[in-house]
């Protein structure tokens, strides 16, 4: 067993988050669409959070100073990957952010999904904007790795959404010189969003307001 495998913690979901995960991913929503626009947003909000930080410490920005969000088409590999170059994550804040729900309107929008039917669902995760989790409706793994602005860490947390995530340390060389890329293995009826025509026309209809760049690539095959 090598070091970095020795290092792998696993960890459980904090119960509402397992609740939230099997609801989503067991209700039969008509727009599935709205997973990009919540790490879209998730990605927009982590580069707002470091130019913020760096007003008080520029050297945050160091080497990169233009914000920017990259969308990767692997469908080869039937991958979606969302790269921003933002604040990234600590170890301890991925397992705060993704591992629990902080959030207060999480509890009272559960209730409503539990109450309501597969489309008025798809409404309200608009509505409450339910977020990274939402990306386990199209992928049946999410691996996310990510380097906090000025850290010498990389951490890569990883997660099939069925009840435990994994944490370990994640080597520098594949992670992002700062910030997060959150890598989708897509579900086999979720290869539409590999194609450039889907996701240009999702990022347009849903992201169109977001005030930073946003690159469509294709990973060569
Ligand atoms: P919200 O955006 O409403 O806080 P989300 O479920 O979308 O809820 O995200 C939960 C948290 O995970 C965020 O508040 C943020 O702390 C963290 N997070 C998610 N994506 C990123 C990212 N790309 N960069 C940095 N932090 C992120
Ligand atoms: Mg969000």
């Amino acid at each position: 067993m090598s070091e970095t495998e020795m290092s792998v913690e696993k960890h459980v979901f904090e119960a509402d988050v397992a609740r939230l995960l099997h609801l989503m991913v067991h209700s039969v929503y008509s727009d599935k669409n709205v997973f990009l626009r919540e790490l879209i947003s998730n990605a927009a909000d982590a580069c707002e959070k470091l130019r913020y930080e760096a007003i008080v410490s520029p050297e945050l920005l160091a080497g990169d100073m233009s914000p920017g969000i990259k969308l990767t088409l692997d469908e080869e590999n039937n991958r979606l990957v969302v790269e921003d170059n933002g604040i990234g994550m600590s170890r301890d804040e991925l397992v705060e952010a993704l591992g629990t729900i902080a959030r207060s309107g999480t509890r009272a929008f559960m209730e409503r999904i539990e109450a309501a039917q597969g489309k008025e669902g798809a409404q309200l995760i608009g509505q409450f904007g339910v977020g990274f989790y939402s990306a386990f409706m199209v992928a049946d793994k999410v691996d996310v790795v990510s380097r906090r602005a000025g850290s010498d860490h990389a951490w890569l947390w990883s997660s099939d959404g069925k009840g435990s995530y994994t944490v370990a340390a994640a080597d520098l060389a594949d992670a992002p010189a700062r910030g997060t890329r959150i890598t989708l293995h897509l579900m086999d009826d979720a290869k539409t969003y590999t194609s450039r025509w889907t996701v240009e026309r999702i990022v347009k209809d849903q992201s169109g307001h977001v005030p930073v760049p946003i690159s469509i690539v294709e990973k060569p095959g």
